[in-house]
């Protein structure tokens, strides 16, 4: 089951896209079975389940003696406080969700002291809830120039693009004018900031109920979970 819904997505979607399969509140089990089906970069949004299934995989080397899942990538897509760092940054790729300067600076200096420089995206609040944290456009350039200026800003981080999610909306207008906004910031800074556009590559836009659209604006990177692994149970 999970394996067919792997291979259809992998047909279906261009090769220039990257599956991010979402695998939170989902058992290790799912995971291995996503990852016998080729999948190789799975998300989670919370730092303690994060940790207790790289634990987990851990263990499961140990015993065996091997390598075992050695190309599996994690990435991180929830909201990250600045306590809990060490929890996430050891062991993922990518975090999506850089929703502050705050969050972003801690990040540096996680980065600065532990010798290494971490992926983002940058999550702009686009969507119309007002509970969805992220910032405001002008907030990203302020970053951006900082970052390429001669203070040269955030020297542990590396700006990989943007991620976003739009409205939760049946109202498919809605839903293309929040991944249109989106676009427009990835495309903007892109142009605006030649010093950081080669690495700032990604959009990470489109779940399981809008990646078909998220397509059409340009996404290079699908999180999708519900449609593979199922509902999840909160
Ligand atoms: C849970 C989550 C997803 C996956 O959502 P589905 O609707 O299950 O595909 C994608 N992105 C973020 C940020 C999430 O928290």
């Amino acid at each position: 089951m999970i394996k067919d819904i792997i291979n259809t997505l992998n047909k279906e979607l261009p090769a220039t896209v990257k599956l991010v399969a979402v695998s939170k509140f989902h058992p290790f089990e799912s995971i291995e079975e996503a990852y016998e089906a080729g999948q190789r970069i799975f998300a989670e949004s919370r730092p303690q389940e994060l940790l207790a299934k790289v634990r987990h995989l851990e263990e499961i080397r140990l015993e065996r003696g091997d390598d075992y899942m050695a190309d599996i990538k994690w990435h991180f897509i929830g909201h990250l406080q600045t306590n809990k760092l060490k929890m996430v940054l050891p062991y993922v790729s990518l975090v999506h969700s850089v929703d502050s300067e705050r969050l972003l600076t801690a990040i540096d200096s996680w980065g600065a002291a532990n010798g290494k420089v971490i992926d983002v995206l940058l999550e702009p609040h686009v969507a119309s809830e007002e509970s969805k944290q992220g910032f405001s456009p002008s907030e990203i350039y302020d970053i951006m120039d900082a970052a390429s200026s001669d203070e040269r800003r955030y020297g542990n981080i590396r700006f990989k693009g943007i991620m976003g999610m739009a409205t939760f909306t049946d109202d498919e207008s809605v839903i293309r004018r929040d991944f249109s906004a989106l676009r427009d910031i990835h495309e903007k800074v892109r142009l605006s900031y030649p010093s950081v556009a080669e690495d700032f590559t990604e959009l990470s836009i489109g779940m399981s109920d809008d990646y078909p659209i998220a397509l059409e604006y340009g996404s290079t990177m699908v999180r999708i979970g519900s449609m593979i692994f199922g509902a999840r149970n909160y």
